[in-house]
This record gives C-alpha cells, sequence and structure tokens, in this order.
C-alpha cells in the first residue's frame, strides 16, 4: 500500500465493543467456549484462526446493481485440520449469515468478537478434509467514521481489505501466514464488468445479469484479494515473455489513461531486470473512480485511484515510481507475505526501495539524497512508530496505523544499509534469491537475515537486530557524517514539487 493523498477514513471497530477476551487452558472433555480466535499475531490478536489450514476459497457475489445494497453471498472454503476441532472460528462481520454447513451438513453458528463460531455436529477429527459452506450478505455501507474492504466507487465496487478489512466481506481464516488458491464468481446486471484476481474462466451471459468467474493459478492472502465491478472497460496488451496486462478503466476515461497504462510492460521489464521472473499469471491496474487517498498491491490487479493519473501537479517520474511501488509487491508481500504484521517492513520496505531506485534510474532522482534523508529522519520516525521490525501496535480503531513512516522509507533505509554493508552484488544475489526462495510461500524477519548471512558470508545477527529493533538508528556504512536531523527539518519520503492539495505523505 501506499498513502497518495489524504489517509482513508478511521474505521470505528466493532471490536471495541467486545470486550478483549484471553483465552485459558481449558480442561480436557470440557467444550470450547465461542469466544473469538487468533493465531497470536502480536498487532492483531484476533486475526486468523487455529486448528486448520485453508486450501482454497470458493467466493461467490451477486450484485444487484446498487453499491448501496448488501451483495448475497456463497463462500465455500476447504481446508485441512491441523488439530481435532469442536468448533472452527472463522473471522467474519458486517455481514448477515444464513446458513452454514460442514461437509454438506447444517451447523449451529455464532457470533463472537469479529469471528464467525462454527460448531458441526461432531468434532472434526485431526488431519482431515472439511468443507464449510456460509449463505451469508456482504455489505458494501460502512457506517460513518468506518471503513472496510469493499470501497464504493461511482459506478459500482471495488475492493480494498488491507491489513484486515477482508472478513467485513467474507467469512475466512484472515491472515497472511495462511494463503490459499481462490476461485471468484459475480453475478451483475447487465451494463456491469466484474474482473478479479487471476485468470478468466468464463463468464455465463444472460438476458439479464452475467455471471464472471476468476481463478488465482498462485495463492493468495486474503487481504490481497480484488474484485471489480463496474461500467468499467477491460484493456489487454502484453508484457515481457507475453504475460498477459489486463487493466480495468472506466469506460469514459480509458483514452486519457492510455499514456500511463501503456507503461506497465516496461515496468515489468524493470522489475524483472532486478530480481527475476514476474511471480504470477497476469498483472494490471484497477482505476477506480473513487476518492481512496491510496494506492494497494491487490495480487496481480493493483488498485489506483482514478485521480491519481489526472492531477496536473503530480510530477510524471513520481507518479511511475508509485506504480512501480505496487507492481514491486507482488514479489514483495505478495508472491512472499508476512509471516505476521510485524514483518510488514519486508513488503514495505522492498516496494519503497524499487520506487526509489526506479525514480533514480529512470528520472534521475538521487536515491542516496533520498536515504540521507530518510536517516535525519529515522530516529524519529522509530520513536513515533517502532523500530522497522517491532512496529506499535495500531491505535484502537486505527488498525491502518501500522502503516507508518518507519515501514517505508525507514526500513528502505535498512535496505541501504545492508548494501552497504555486504556490497551490490551479493545484495543483488540476496535479493534475488529471496522472492525465488519464498515463492508463493511465507517469510518472516529471520529467514531474511539468514539468507542475508548466506550470502554476505557473515553471520548478520546482530547487524539486523541494532538496525530493525534498535530505539536509535545505527550508523549508517560508508556514511559516517549522516546525522539524524531536528524535528523542523524533516521532509517525509520522495520529494514532489507540489504536493497532493489534500496534503499527506506519499511513499
Ligand atoms: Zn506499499
Amino acid at each position: 500500500m501506499v498513502l497518495t493523498s489524504r489517509p482513508r477514513a478511521r474505521r470505528v471497530q466493532a471490536v471495541l465493543l467486545v470486550p478483549t477476551v484471553s483465552v485459558c487452558l481449558i480442561a480436557a472433555g470440557a467444550p470450547t467456549p465461542t469466544v473469538p480466535l487468533g493465531v497470536g499475531d502480536r498487532l492483531f490478536p484476533h486475526l486468523g484462526n487455529p486448528g486448520y489450514d485453508v486450501d482454497s476459497y470458493d467466493l461467490a457475489f451477486t450484485y444487484t446493481g446498487s453499491n448501496r445494497e448488501p451483495l448475497t453471498a456463497v463462500t465455500t472454503i476447504d481446508a485441512r485440520t491441523t488439530t481435532s476441532l469442536e468448533r472452527v472460528n472463522l473471522d467474519f462481520t458486517h455481514g448477515k449469515v444464513r446458513s452454514v454447513e460442514v461437509n454438506g451438513v447444517r451447523a449451529a453458528h455464532a457470533g463472537a468478537g469479529e469471528d464467525l463460531v462454527v460448531t458441526p455436529r461432531a468434532p472434526l477429527p485431526k488431519g482431515r478434509p472439511v468443507r464449510i459452506t456460509v449463505r451469508h450478505t456482504s455489505d458494501p455501507r460502512y457506517g460513518r467514521d468506518q471503513e472496510g474492504g469493499w470501497v464504493r466507487t461511482r459506478d459500482g465496487l471495488a475492493m480494498a481489505n488491507q491489513a484486515d478489512a477482508a472478513h467485513l466481506v467474507f467469512p475466512c481464516n484472515d491472515h497472511p501466514s495462511d494463503k490459499a488458491m481462490f476461485t471468484i464468481r459475480v453475478t451483475a446486471p447487465k451494463g456491469h464488468t466484474a474482473v478479479a484476481s487471476g485468470l478468466p474462466v468464463g463468464v455465463d451471459r444472460g438476458a439479464r445479469a452475467s455471471t464472471w468467474t476468476y481463478r488465482t493459478e498462485h495463492p493468495m492472502a486474503t487481504e490481497l484479494a480484488q474484485i471489480s465491478i463496474g461500467r468499467s472497460t477491460v484493456l489487454h496488451r502484453t508484457g515481457p515473455y507475453g504475460l498477459p496486462v489486463r487493466d480495468v478503466v472506466p469506460t469514459k476515461d480509458r483514452g486519457a489513461l492510455e499514456k500511463w497504462l501503456k507503461k506497465t510492460p516496461a515496468h515489468i521489464a524493470w522489475m524483472e531486470r532486478k530480481v527475476g521472473p514476474y511471480p504470477f499469471e497476469t498483472y494490471g491496474l484497477l482505476l477506480a473512480d473513487a476518492r481512496t487517498g491510496f494506492a494497494l498491491e491487490t495480487q496481480t490487479l493493483s488498485l489506483f485511484e482514478r485521480d491519481f493519473f489526472t492531477r496536473p501537479e503530480l510530477p510524471k517520474w513520481y507518479v511511475e515510481s508509485i506504480m512501480v511501488h505496487e507492481l514491486a509487491h507482488q514479489w514483495f508481500g505478495n508472491s512472499v507475505s508476512p509471516r505476521t504484521w510485524s514483518d510488514l517492513w519486508l513488503n514495505e520496505g522492498h516496494a519503497s526501495w524499487y520506487e526509489a531506485l526506479y525514480a533514480e534510474e529512470e528520472a534521475g532522482r538521487s536515491l542516496e539524497d533520498r536515504m540521507e534523508r530518510a536517516y535525519g529522519a529515522s530516529d524519529q520516525w522509530r520513536a513515533a512508530g517502532g523500530p522497522p521490525a517491532a512496529p506499535k501496535a495500531p491505535k484502537p480503531g486505527q488498525k491502518i496505523d501500522i502503516f507508518r513512516p518507519n515501514v517505508y522509507d525507514g526500513a528502505a533505509l535498512f535496505l541501504y544499509a545492508l548494501r552497504q554493508k555486504m556490497g551490490s552484488p551479493a545484495f543483488q544475489r540476496l535479493e534475488r534469491a529471496w522472492v525465488s526462495v519464498y515463492r508463493d510461500g511465507v517469510a518472516d524477519t529471520e529467514d531474511f537475515q539468514e539468507l542475508a548471512s548466506l550470502f554476505a558470508k557473515r553471520d548478520l545477527r546482530a547487524f539486523f537486530r541494532a538496525w530493525l529493533y534498535g530505539r536509535k538508528t545505527p550508523p549508517m556504512p560508508g556514511h559516517p557524517d549522516w546525522k539524524p536531523t531536528s524535528a523542523r527539518k524533516i521532509e517525509v519520503g520522495p520529494h514532489v514539487k507540489s504536493r497532493p492539495a489534500r496534503g499527506g505523505r506519499a511513499g
């Protein structure tokens, strides 16, 4: 994700209304309580659920033609139990659940915090496949000061689930450590077009409505799913080695946006020269007619607000560098997903790194100058948001607060330090190996440290500890003259001559 103008309105968390439940050990034989569970994420204790691994989701949405009405939906989850389960917790809130089936048999269900707790007729044994079918609604309306996964556009809907909003759209195991395959079906009335993450499987055209089906060829985290429904046009082009590239644009804007969209194949080729083959089956931009204030790296189809490409005050190099930021996430964050949200710096640090490197190579914007400015600000970013790999928890009701400068240029600064430490050739080999070894997988800070140590041919544990977990920024290798800047002089992120009218940071 990258903020491109004003921050999103903060979502008031329903979870605040529910007292935090600490789960105690239950005596053997006693029934498990109906409480929200989590996978132990330090920043989001109730995200994800223990006891099963999801293999695939089949999501089927029916859109009425109005983005002010709930969609009807059927979510089918194929999972495998990793322990015996009396109850299965899914993450889901903000929609009405009509029925739940477990392996084709009706099951009881109840809400607990932001969890949907399903009780099958009989306990599920360990290590078995299980199919859970939930019939529910998916409501794109959120209260004032609320936000969720659906983004209402002028002509329909798009999706922005990061970090913790997928479960406001569909029942799921809403944590990036449990990636799964997705089949997404959308039925929408005549005049609309639906596009989703992955490649099209087919479309059933009816007189009044059509159903589009998309399927991913690679596992995906719930936070990265994308569905676009609108009066849109899909533009097709070809990327490196025949990669299908498709963009989704409001039909009326297709001509005006083409000068930007046609740059994507060259961006992909540039990234491939840096880190190796593009990791997915397709790519493209979804340009939503909405004021979101951010761009988001939804898998195979990055979400941008249309106006980001029409604001005359934004320099060309800056717009392109943000396109590259979201593209770089397809490798860093999407193909290689964070094991916990504290590993977010691996996503944003790398995306900011390639964003800055592109701006240097293609537009002469000095990376070293940007890093020196980041060094000046780094101690204050750490004070405000924590060190890059141990970010402070988001404030209650402000969960996207984890997207702070400490994990953007603050983490890119660490990558610069690492390159200084191990030398450019070894650093480049590390980057290529990282996205190859952990492709389609999940990895964390320690995994990166171990691989870096391998390529540096020395133990980098102390270096990582100081840079990623320290309260103060360590000295920069090769730049002993770099010093923290006093608060008033700090300029954040890349230099943009005139900032977006609404202010806010970028980077
Ligand atoms: Zn980002």
